[in-house]
């Protein structure tokens, strides 16, 4: 039997308090971000990151975040008989206006050998909570999970760590391709692909990169000893945009090197190259996400939540489908697609296997010790 997946305390619902409560603290705790990343932007911005936006726009950003901040503790305090979520939002948005919330001034800077990318951790966060909260909370798949899953601290962790450090998983992810491919002489290719319409280069780049991903993604399924790093990603149970974030090193780097390769070889222009990221940051984010919107025709092209959501089944008879990350026809090509109507998975996760909780514990274990030898399972029972 397949144990009941911990889906946490019950779902929150609009009217309670709760969600502007945490909408507070989140969007304070946002802002108390940017404002270090307006004291000390040399270290915790990133160079190329801070040429797509303008210091008076992240000025306007920051003020409104800390306006809605206050607004959203306003409604809390109104509807919610605990008062100590909008008291902690109302004090974090203080401190941000204490630590010079509305008076701070973009400053050029000098480049630093070093640097977080603090700045993409707060836009991406707030794009993908403005994106995806609402639809999660209108259209949602599984009823039943609440907003906080049991590990979304966890999560959390993993969604920091790989955009604090975007520099150094930028220049590893970069040094294969470079390294394999950088003496040849690509240059009439790369002249070629550089002057493609977006139109076609955007596309172009999602399938190269989704056959180079597909391969891999299946050898870290096939092989027993890579699978204990990509079945990190499948331990969760409790499938929400947040929950996606949850991909061991090992697999980041790998799965990130080789579809480097062709996005390298080819030379695709910066623009392309900048809604490449764009549309795969959002795009992997909405797969994993629990909704049951509708995507008609769509469905058919591209992987949308209930395609990936199989792909993350935890009944056996199920394995090995759905590999492709942005097209469903890699998986017909190669024999692997699996879209039953609009049928879903009954539980996501690999429940056979069992892992320590926690980021640092996840980030070690894999090296050492397999999931699937079941140790942890008898440690943790014999320490309860
Ligand atoms: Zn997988
Ligand atoms: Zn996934």
């Amino acid at each position: 039997m397949t144990p009941t997946p911990s889906l946490g305390p019950q779902r929150l619902r609009i009217g309670e308090g709760y969600i502007s409560g945490y909408a507070s603290i989140f969007l304070a705790l946002l802002a108390l971000a940017a404002v270090g990343c307006f004291h000390y932007p040399e270290y915790l911005t990133i160079p190329e990151f801070r040429e797509v936006y303008t210091g008076e726009a992240m000025k306007t950003l920051l003020m409104s975040g800390i306006v809605a901040s206050f607004l959203f503790a306003t409604v809390s305090f109104l509807l919610s008989r605990r008062k100590r979520l909008p008291l902690l939002g109302i004090a974090l948005a203080t401190a941000a206006v204490v630590l010079g919330g509305f008076a701070v001034q973009a400053r050029s800077v000098e480049a630093t050998s070093w640097h977080l990318g603090l700045d993409w951790l707060v836009l991406d966060l707030l794009l993908m909570s403005v994106i995806f909260v609402p639809i999660e909370l209108a259209f949602p798949k599984n009823l039943r999970q609440s907003r906080f899953h049991a590990e979304w601290r966890t999560d959390l962790v993993y969604f920091a760590v790989s955009h604090l450090f975007v520099q150094f998983f930028g220049v590893i992810t970069q040094a294969p391709a470079r390294l394999l491919f950088g003496h040849l002489g690509l240059a009439p290719l790369q002249s070629w692909v550089h002057g493609l319409p977006l139109l076609l280069a955007l596309p172009l780049a999602l399938f190269l990169t989704d056959l180079f991903q597909y391969a891999t993604h299946r050898l870290f399924h096939s092989h027993v000893y890579l699978w204990r790093f990509h079945s990190v990603h499948h331990s969760t149970q409790a499938m929400d945009w947040l929950a996606g974030s949850r991909t061991h090193f090992v697999d980041i780097f790998a799965t990130r090197a080789i579809s480097f390769i062709p996005l390298y070889v080819c030379g695709f222009s910066p623009l392309a190259f900048n809604c490449y990221v764009l549309f795969v940051s959002i795009h992997a984010v909405l797969i994993h996400a629990n909704t049951r919107l509708k995507f008609g025709f769509l469905k058919y092209l591209f992987v949308t939540p209930q395609y990936h959501h199989w792909h993350h089944g935890d009944d056996p008879a199920h394995y090995g489908i759905n590999f492709a990350i942005h097209f469903p026809l890699i998986d017909k090509v190669f024999g692997t697609y699996y879209l039953p109507g609009n049928e879903w998975p009954a539980a996501t996760g690999v429940h056979e296997a069992a892992y320590p909780k926690g980021y640092v514990k996840q980030l070690v274990y894999p090296f050492t010790k397999s999931p699937f030898d079941h140790d942890l399972h008898v440690e943790e029972q014999s320490s309860r």
